[in-house]
């Protein structure tokens, strides 16, 4: 049983670490870029009101995200454990997260960030966005993600951090080298918090 949250920059690697990592412990992959990019794809209402969000880079209103993110943990999978990609990306997020986890009695175990530096990033994405096509994956968005990220999400991860639960993994490094340095991290920290 393992209740993870997995956050750092976009083109850190934090998406491919999150596939992995799931799949190593046996529990659900929940990216709420993933839900949103697939709402999308099909054209639900959800996805068409937050297309204009995703398109410029901006963060999709917490009352719909919250509310999505809630409506999944609900889900019968969850039981053993999830990893959230992605969620919760603000302070009001992270606090949101905690009543929906507090109201069934669970606690987040660890949560893993991926880092990386900003020219990398600009580096990766750039490549990236000729690979797929993702419409926000210009340099101009990319810039505005990253800021975000600093200013919104970062306050996140060092609260997290306050709470003893942070683990650090340099996203640069070799793909292999930062699942297992993950992986002992996450056991590190669920062997601290379980004494
Ligand atoms: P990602 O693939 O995680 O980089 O997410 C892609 C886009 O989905 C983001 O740029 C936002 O527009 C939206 N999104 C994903 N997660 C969240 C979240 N927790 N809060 C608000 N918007 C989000």
């Amino acid at each position: 049983m393992t209740r993870l949250l997995i956050a750092g920059p976009p083109g850190s690697g934090k998406g491919t670490q999150a596939h992995r990592l799931s799949e190593k412990l046996g529990i659900p992959e929940i990216s709420t870029g993933d839900m949103f990019r697939s709402h999308l794809s099909d054209q639900t209402p959800l996805g068409n009101q937050a297309k204009k969000y995703l398109d410029a880079g901006d963060l999709v209103p917490d009352h719909i995200t919250t509310a999505m993110v809630r409506e999944r943990l609900q889900q019968d999978d969850t039981g053993n454990g999830f990893l959230l990609d992605g969620y919760p990306r603000t302070l009001s997020q992270m606090e949101n997260l905690d009543g929906i986890l507090e109201s069934s009695g669970k606690t987040l175990d660890a949560v893993l960030e991926v880092t990386a530096d900003d020219d990398e990033i600009v580096r990766r994405l750039l490549l990236r966005s000729r690979a797929e096509g993702r419409s926000d994956d210009t340099e101009s968005v990319i810039r505005h993600r990253l800021q975000l990220y600093r200013e919104e999400t970062q306050p996140v991860i060092a609260r997290y951090g306050r709470r003893g639960i942070l683990v650090s993994v340099d996203g640069t490094a070799d793909v292999d080298h930062v699942t297992a340095s993950a992986l002992k991290g996450i056991e590190t920290v669920k062997a601290r918090t379980a004494t």
